[in-house]
C-alpha cells in the first residue's frame, strides 16, 4: 500500500461503510478494540472524529506532509468535527508535520510482515520450527481435502453475487461476535472497493464446503506488485469453534504464502497484531505503528524519543561525523519500497540487493531471547537502542577502540586472556597496560592496579578464555563503579556459565560495554554475528565507525531463525555443560594431566605433565586443540566436542603415557 492514492481509496471505503461521504464517527466506535486509547477520558472517546491521512483498514499509508496535515485540520473545521485521527502511521515515518499540527502519538500494535524468500516450507521450518511448520501444512492439507479454495478478483465480483453476499454475511456475523462494534467490511464498503482504484489489485479468497461458503478473505497486492496485504477474513459462525476457526485461519495463511510465493511475491503483510502470535505464523518483520490523534484537552502519553546524546566517551572525530550514508536509513524497513538509490542490478534476485539495515526487530528478538535465560535479570529493560550487531564480537572490540579511544589513551588487558584485545590495541597504536590475573584459578583481578593505571578502556573476558573461570563479581562491579574509563566485558561464553551475566547492568552504567556473540553457544560462528550492549550514546558512537552492510541478509535470517527456535540450542548448551563436567572429571583423574582448571565455558584448560609429548601424540592422532602454553606454561585448551571426539581425545591422552 504506502501510497496516498491507495490510502484515499481505503478512506472512501470507510466513508461508505459508515454510510456517509466523510469518514466521521465517535472515536470509540471507530477505534473499537484498539487498546491504544485506553488511557483517554471517556468523553474524548465519545466525540465525533474525522479519520484522515489513512483508514482504519490495516495497510499503512505515508505520514501526511505539512500541507496535507494542515488541510486535514481545515477540513475538520469545515465539517465542525472536533477531533482528527490519523491511524496506523509507521513510527519511522517523518511525523514532524503531525506534531506541528497538534497531533499526539498513541502506540498501536506493530505491523506484522512475513518476508518470503525461497521455499515456503523451508522458510517456516527455520522460522517457527519443524513441528509448527508441519502443523501448519497438515492443517492446510486437511482443510483442503473437504473445502475448495478459490480466488476471485474483486473487479469480477459482479458475476459472482454469491461471493459478495457471503462476504457481507460472514463479516456481519464476525462483527456481532466481536462485540457488535462498527463493521468496516459491510456491503457498502465492498461496493466502494469494487468501484475504486484498488479493484484490479484486490482479490477475494473463498473456501467452500459444497455450495456453502465457510471462509472468505480479502487481499490487496501492494503498489509495487511485490507483496500482499491480508486485509480481513471471516469464518462461517456455524463452523465456528475456537479450534476450527484457528485451523481455517492458519490454513488460509499457509495457502496464501504458497500462492504468493508461486506468484513471485516477496512478502505477505498480516496487519497489526500481537507480535508473539504473528511470529508463530512466520512473521519476521514488525514495524512499529502509532495512531496520531488531535483532540482538545489530551496530553501526550509518552515521548517517542529524540536521538540519544552521544556518549561522553566518544573520541574525536567520531563526535563530529555522522553514521555513514545509508546507515542513516537503518530504521526504514526496505520491504515495500521501490529502491532506485543503490546502483545495483535488479535482474538476478534478492542477493543483488544490499542487506537490510533495519535490524531493530532482530535486536528486539535477541533481547527478548536473552531476557528469558537464567542470570539475565535487567535485560528486559534494554531496547534496540542499547544494541549493535557487529561482524562477530571481535569486530566489536575493534569498533569500540576506534570510536572511544584517542591516540595516547591506554587500553588495559588482564592476561592470560583472549590475545585479540591486545592485538587490536597495538594495531590502533594505543598504549597497552597489562595487569595479570592472580590466584590459583587465575580469576582474581588486581582492581587497585587497574584503577591506578587509569586506562581509557579496560577489557575483561568473563568467562575468561583460555582459562574458563569466571571473575569475582564483586571485583568486576567495583571496577565498573570506580573506573574513570570504560569497562568492556566480553561474555562470549556466558551462556555456558551458571553465574549471572552483566548485560542487565549496561542501562545503569554509562561506562560499561558488554560484548556477546552467536558464535559459541548459539552455534552460528559462520553467520559472523556479535552483539555490543551499552548505553545508546555509546552504541551511536560505534555505529559511526562501523562499515555499513556488514550484516548480510543471509546472516540476519540465520540469526533470526536461531533466536526464535531456542529449544535445540538450549538443549545443546545443557548437553555441552554436562559433557564438560564429565570430561573435567575424567581428565582430572588422567595420569597425563597435572591439573584441570574449573570451567564455566565450553572448553577446559588442562595443565599437562609432559606437554610436548601429549601435543605430539594429539598431532599424530589428527586431533587439534589450542596449545596455549605461550600464555600459561604447560597447558592446552580443549573445546568440548561430541562424545566421539571427546573419547578420541581421551584415548590419545592415554596413548601418550
Ligand atoms: N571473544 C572471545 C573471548 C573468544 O574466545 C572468541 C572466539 N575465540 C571471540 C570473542 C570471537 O567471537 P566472534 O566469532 O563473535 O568474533
Amino acid at each position: 500500500m504506502r501510497r496516498p492514492t491507495d490510502a484515499a481509496a481505503l478512506q472512501r471505503m470507510l466513508g461508505a461503510a459508515l454510510g456517509s461521504r466523510e469518514p466521521v464517527g465517535p472515536l470509540a466506535q471507530l477505534a473499537g478494540g484498539k487498546g491504544a486509547f485506553d488511557s483517554l477520558d471517556p468523553a474524548v472517546l465519545e466525540r465525533p472524529t474525522l479519520i484522515g491521512g489513512g483508514a482504519l483498514y490495516t495497510p499503512t499509508s505515508p505520514a501526511p506532509t505539512a500541507p496535507a496535515a494542515e488541510e486535514l485540520v481545515r477540513h475538520a473545521q469545515a465539517l465542525d468535527v472536533p477531533q482528527i485521527l490519523v491511524p496506523n502511521v509507521r513510527r519511522t515515518d517523518d511525523s514532524r508535520a503531525l506534531r506541528a499540527a497538534g497531533f499526539l502519538p498513541y502506540a498501536a500494535d506493530p505491523e506484522c510482515v512475513v518476508r518470503l524468500t525461497g521455499d515456503v516450507d523451508e522458510l517456516l521450518r527455520a522460522r517457527v520450527g519443524g513441528g509448527r511448520q508441519r502443523a501448519l501444512r497438515r492443517c492446510h492439507d486437511a482443510v483442503s481435502r473437504d473445502l475448495t479454495w478459490e480466488r476471485i478478483r474483486v473487479s469480477d465480483l459482479g458475476g459472482q453475487p454469491w461471493a459478495r453476499d457471503a462476504f457481507v454475511e460472514l463479516h456481519r456475523h464476525r462483527a456481532e461476535r466481536h462485540g457488535g462494534g462498527h463493521n468496516p467490511y459491510n456491503a457498502q464498503a465492498l461496493d466502494a472497493l469494487v468501484d475504486g482504484p484498488l479493484a484490479d489489485r484486490a482479490e477475494m479468497v473463498v473456501r467452500r464446503r459444497g455450495s456453502t461458503v465457510v471462509q472468505v478473505a480479502l487481499t490487496v497486492t501492494s503498489h509495487n506488485g511485490r507483496g500482499l496485504y491480508h486485509l480481513t477474513q471471516a469464518i462461517d459462525p456455524a463452523a465456528y469453534d475456537p479450534v476450527s476457526e484457528r485451523g481455517l485461519h492458519e490454513a488460509a495463511l499457509y495457502g496464501l504464502y504458497l500462492d504468493a510465493r508461486r506468484a513471485g511475491l516477496h512478502w505477505v503483510h498480516l496487519g497489526p497484531g500481537n507480535t508473539d502470535g504473528k511470529r508463530s505464523l512466520g512473521a519476521d518483520l514488525f514495524v512499529p505503528l502509532d495512531h496520531w490523534l488531535r483532540a482538545e484537552g489530551v496530553t501526550v502519553p509518552e515521548d517517542t524519543g529524540e536521538e540519544p546524546a552521544l556518549s561522553r566517551f566518544a573520541a574525536p572525530p567520531v563526535t563530529t561525523v555522522p553514521v555513514p550514508g545509508p546507515a542513516r536509513a537503518r530504521n526504514q524497513p526496505r520491504f515495500d519500497t521501490i529502491d532506485l538509490s543503490s546502483n545495483t542490478n535488479p535482474f538476478l534476485g534478492a542477493a543483488g540487493q544490499y542487506p537490510h539495515l533495519d535490524t531493530t526487530e532482530l535486536a528486539r528478538t535477541y533481547l527478548d531471547t536473552i531476557s528469558k535465560l537464567p542470570g539475565h535479570q535487567g535485560t528486559g529493560a534494554l531496547t534496540p537502542d542499547h544494541l549493535l550487531f557487529s561482524s562477530g564480537s571481535v569486530d566489536g572490540v575493534m569498533l569500540l577502540l576506534a570510536a572511544l579511544a584517542s591516540p595516547g589513551e591506554s587500553v588495559c588487558v588482564t592476561p592470560p586472556t583472549f590475545p585479540l584485545y591486545a592485538h587490536f590495541a597495538r594495531l590502533l597504536r594505543l598504549p597497552l597496560v597489562e595487569v595479570p590475573l592472580g590466584g590459583d584459578d587465575l580469576a582474581e583481578l588486581d582492581t587497585e592496579r587497574i584503577l591506578a593505571a587509569d586506562p581509557r578502556v579496560t577489557i575483561l573476558c568473563d568467562p575468561n578464555n583460555p582459562v574458563g573461570t569466571r571473575l569475582d563479581p564483586a571485583q568486576v562491579r567495583a571496577l565498573v563503579a570506580g573506573a574513570r574509563g570504560l569497562v568492556v566485558i566480553d561474555e562470549a561464553y556466558v551462556e555456558f556459565s551458571e553465574k549471572p551475566s552483566y548485560a542487565g547492568l549496561v542501562a545503569e552504567h554509562d561506562n560499561l560495554i558488554v560484548l556477546r556473540t552467536l558464535s559459541k553457544a548459539w552455534a552460528l560462528a559462520g553467520a559472523r554475528c556479535g552483539i555490543a550492549l551499552a548505553r545508546p550514546g555509546i552504541i551511536d558512537a560505534l555505529r559511526r565507525v562501523q562499515v555499513p552492510f556488514g550484516f548480510t541478509d543471509a546472516s540476519q535470517a540465520a540469526v533470526r531463525d536461531r533466536l526464535t527456535n531456542t529449544r535445540r540450542p538450549l538443549a545443546a548448551i545443557r548437553h555441552i555443560r554436562a559433557e564438560r563436567d564429565r570430561m573435567a572429571g575424567l581428565l582430572a583423574d588422567h595420569p597425563a594431566v597435572e591439573r584441570v582448571f574449573p570451567s564455566e565455558a565450553n572448553f577446559l584448560l588442562v595443565r599437562l605433565h609432559q606437554h610436548e609429548r601429549v601435543m605430539e601424540q594429539l598431532h599424530h592422532a589428527g586431533i587439534v586443540v589450542a596449545d596455549v602454553s605461550f600464555l600459561i606454561p604447560g597447558t592446552c585448551r580443549i573445546s568440548i566436542g561430541n562424545r566421539r571426539a571427546n573419547d578420541a581425545l581421551l584415548a590419545a591422552f592415554s596413548a601418550a603415557l
